[in-house]
């Protein structure tokens, strides 16, 4: 046996036991004649202390370790002089009679601590050293509860686990497709899964009525902090349920989550707010409920000032910083530049301030007199000392481009904490997404995902506009600005599927191509079927409560798409390549 006990479960009670740890050294220190070894493994750090008394032979090999050295030390514990409250085992330390060096180490390129000194690009390098740290212990920990409790969860309401495979067809989330050549099929190619959606519903047909699986998924699409190609869903579908149920049953694994992951007891039903009302209230499909600010709609009053640019425009809408009203001319004008970065795309940014004595500034002040100000104070419901940012321009531009505003704003106060979860549905989205550049209409979810049966008059209208307003079946879960969940109620009937098909542009043959064997099980009785896909990584991060998803995964990929570690993706063989039926047009000098 290496090890009696491990570096983190000593307490005094083990006083004068003798035990034998193995681990690696953090550190040494030597203060006088006596030497100090942080000696860490996975569940913390002990104590091993050497002295004068010690052994000649043991202090000289004591004097050889090095940083990450790894050793298995015996002792016997005994209670610190000066304890250490900061760490769990802070009350004792092993008196060093024996240790044997299972493994020196080079000196690693950053030091092992909770704040290290190395930087990303290096840490992501050499990612093995990193997640020695307790900050991605802790959170590849958290992962493992949460992935456990999940399993736990559906067990007990009769879900099963099955797994599905990674070499298929493509599958339409509207990503690219990974795609793998197959040496055995020349010239053809497996795409990996963007989700398990068609599969998940065959299952569906093949009346394995609750289905999950934590799985993988692939989609090539260009990354920012929270995107990996590769990513966990929490992926279920349900037979014989309608949207509510599919909610409610989902609503108790979030609440099952936050009660045994966080210790927070969520003891009211979420809300749940339809698509039109997340984007009116709060410009995002993804609203933050954690803090008000929320959107006015001030086209009405705004309009018939002489001031263009508001007559002009579709809406005008406002939001309300509390407060906020003695904002100096340098902060105002680089929040406006601030929304007319491309990514917000305002043409500019009005601003009333509302004085503590009932007065006005704003920069319409030619345009709009007092009373006129107070009238657009009083509609974005803002308060003495409060400031009203206001754009204007095309409608959903311009809330999307206030909603972000709105978040923007919620950071620089603070209002945005992370140990505060706020949780909602957000139900009733647009079936249907036209695009101007292709002329199109694109399914918002997924092409298997039903419209509201009270829209279906407006389904099977030929006009653009009626199209535009129908509503899907369709609910995203939402958590602290973040889209944790998405998924829908599903067409079983395959006159509407083939009517979906049709408008979104497939021809019969198209259809038959892609989805022909979807389209052929559901002759065979498919049951009525919904379901729902949470983003397991952000998940995990927004309990642990980051940002970035790439702490919560062990070996994550840069915002190139390269693992660093291994330095893939990377060329294959000429010999691999003719093997698989390839050539490369790829020419290093005709890229960029
Ligand atoms: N397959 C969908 C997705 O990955 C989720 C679902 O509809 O269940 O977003």
């Amino acid at each position: 046996m290496y090890r009696t006990k491990t570096c983190g479960e000593l307490r005094l009670s083990n006083v004068s036991e003798e035990v034998t740890l193995a681990g690696w050294v953090q550190r040494v220190r030597k203060m006088g004649g006596m030497t100090f070894i942080d000696l860490r493994d996975r569940y913390g750090i002990t104590q091993l202390v050497t002295d004068e008394a010690t052994s000649a032979q043991l202090n000289g090999l004591v004097e050889k370790l090095g940083r990450e050295f790894v050793i298995q030390a015996t002792g016997i514990v005994m209670e610190r002089q000066s304890k250490n409250p900061k760490i769990e085992t802070g009350d004792i330390e092993i008196k060093l009679t024996d240790m044997k060096v299972l493994n020196p180490s080079v000196t690693p390129p950053f030091t092992i601590e909770d704040e290290s000194d190395g930087g990303e690009e290096l840490r992501a390098k050499f990612r093995y050293l990193d997640l020695r740290r307790n900050p991605l212990k802790r959170a590849l920990y958290l992962r493992h509860k949460m992935a456990h409790e999940v399993r736990n969860y559906l067990d007990s309401q009769n879900f099963i686990e099955i797994e599905t495979p990674y070499l298929i067809k493509s599958t339409p989330e509207g990503a690219r497709d990974f795609v793998v050549p197959s040496r055995m099929n020349p010239g053809e190619f497996y795409a990996l899964p963007q989700s398990p959606q068609q599969q998940k519903q065959l299952l569906m047909v093949a009346g394995y009525d609750r289905y999950f699986q934590i799985v993988r998924c692939f989609r090539d699409e260009d990354l920012r902090a929270d995107r990996q190609p590769e990513f966990t869903q929490i992926d279920c579908e349900m037979s014989f349920v309608e949207r509510d149920d599919v909610l409610n049953t989902f609503e108790g694994m979030i609440k099952s989550l936050f009660k045994n992951i966080l210790g927070i007891e969520i003891n009211y039903d979420f809300p749940r707010m339809p698509y039109s009302q997340a984007m009116s209230m709060y410009g995002s499909d993804k609203p933050d409920i954690r803090f008000g600010m929320t959107l006015h709609d001030i086209t009405d009053i705004a309009k018939g000032h002489n001031f263009s640019v508001f007559d002009s425009a579709e809406y005008v809408g406002s939001i309300v910083v509390k407060g906020a009203s003695d904002y100096t001319r340098k902060q105002l004008d680089e929040l406006t530049e601030w929304v007319k970065r491309p990514q917000i795309g305002a043409k500019g940014l009005v601003y009333v301030k509302c004085a503590s004595d009932g007065s006005f500034k704003s920069s319409i002040d030619k345009f709009f007199t007092a009373d006129d100000l107070r009238k657009v104070a009083q509609a974005s419901e803002a308060e003495a000392s409060d400031l009203i940012l206001i754009l204007s321009g095309p409608k959903t531009k311009m809330q999307t481009a206030l909603g972000s505003l709105r978040i923007e704003m919620g950071n620089r106060l603070g209002l945005r904490d992370p140990k505060v979860f706020a949780p909602l549905w957000v139900v009733d989205f647009p079936l249907l997404e036209w695009d101007d550049e292709t002329q199109r209409f694109y399914a918002m979810h997924h092409p298997f995902t039903s419209p509201k049966p009270e829209h279906l008059e407006y389904f099977y209208s030929n006009k653009k506009e009626d199209l535009a307003m129908v509503c899907a079946n369709a609910y995203d879960f939402v958590l602290n600005g973040t889209e944790v969940g998405g998924g829908s109620i599903r067409i079983h009937d395959s006159k509407i599927q083939e009517r979906m098909f049709e408008v979104l542009g497939f021809s019969k043959e198209d259809a038959d191509y892609r989805f022909g064997f979807l389209i052929n099980a559901f002759k065979y009785g498919a049951p009525p079927h919904g379901g729902i896909a949470f983003g397991f990584d952000r998940f995990c991060a927004l309990f642990g409560g980051q940002e970035t998803i790439r702490d919560y995964i062990a070996f994550p990929k840069n915002n190139q798409g390269r693992d660093v570690m291994l330095d893939a993706p990377s060329r294959i063989d000429h010999s691999q390549m003719e093997e698989l039926f390839l050539e490369s047009t790829y020419n290093e000098n005709k890229v960029n």
